[in-house]
């Protein structure tokens, strides 16, 4: 990447920690969500917590009216099972077993945070544990890689060969992103090493960069198909999908997830329900 694609995409640690601030609204947008996740709820009622914990925050959620036609009609994107990303909340009730992907993310004091999980919902089979596993996995991979790796397409070879040793797909068609005063920004982050692209994009891992990584796996074909609704992702065989992300900035020491849980005095920062690190859920 040329060094002026780098003076549009670095952010100073003053911005960092505002990035920071709306991280942790996304983070208990995501902990309200887990303490309704049980058969049963409906997704529309997962989404109405998430809007919920951005209003008491103040917070703008970033995906409702997104894109279109049609803008998408709800601040979280909520994917069951084969649905991957970009799934639409409604009157569908969670079920033993389902792999539900909650993907969402606002914007507080002019600065966005992004982040998604995927919850297993009591009981799932052993390769959905599995492909859970590797998905996570692939991320976490990623977050420690940026301690030491200086380019983006180095990690992402990383990312791509842990997924390929549990027999299972990285999709290739969708990316994590740049994130700053807008959810989308440049640069692309790929979750597979694709030559073409590192040859034009691949950036370093230089202080000040902001990214959401998100690695999204299928057990199956990595290749995705749009339902009618015109926004569900869901893989092309049917099989199960799985997606985790968080917002991650790299700073002077090291890389630092801006979705993560409080830290310190951060625990003032988020409702009072959310303050028992034994309850959290963690990613
Ligand atoms: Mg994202």
């Amino acid at each position: 990447m040329a060094e002026t694609k780098y003076r549009r995409i670095l952010r100073t640690p003053r911005e960092i920690a505002k990035m920071r601030a709306a991280g942790l609204v996304v983070w208990e947008a995501h902990q309200a969500v887990a303490r309704l996740m049980r058969p049963g709820v409906t997704t529309a009622e997962l989404n109405q917590a998430v809007r919920q914990t951005f209003a008491k925050h103040g917070a703008e959620p970033l995906f409702l009216n997104y894109g279109g036609p049609p803008p998408f009609p709800a601040e979280t994107c909520i994917s069951i099972n084969e649905e991957l990303v970009h799934g639409i909340p409604g009157p569908r009730r969670v079920r033993q077993g389902d792999l539900v992907k909650i993907d969402t993310g606002c914007r507080l004091g002019g600065w966005c945070g992004d982040a998604a999980y995927t919850h297993a919902v009591g009981k799932v089979s052993e390769q959905a544990q599995r492909l859970c596993e590797a998905t996570l996995g692939a991320l976490h991979l990623a977050i420690k890689l940026m301690h030491s790796m200086t380019k983006w397409s180095q990690i992402a070879r990383e990312m791509e060969a842990f997924v390929n040793d549990f027999g299972f797909h990285v999709v290739d068609s969708m990316v994590g992103h740049g994130i700053g005063k807008n959810l989308h920004e440049p640069p692309q982050v790929p979750n597979l090493f694709d030559p073409a692209w590192a040859a034009r994009e691949d950036f370093d891992l230089r202080p000040g960069v902001v990214i959401a990584v998100e690695p999204m796996v299928n057990i199956g074909t990595h290749r995705l198909r749009e339902l009618s609704d015109k926004w569900t992702q869901v893989s092309a065989d049917r099989s199960l999908t799985a997606h985790f992300e968080h917002t991650i900035a790299i700073t002077a020491d090291g890389p630092r997830c801006l979705t993560g849980p409080p830290q310190g005095d951060e625990l003032s920062q988020v409702s009072e329900p959310f303050r028992q690190p034994a309850t959290w859920l963690t990613w």
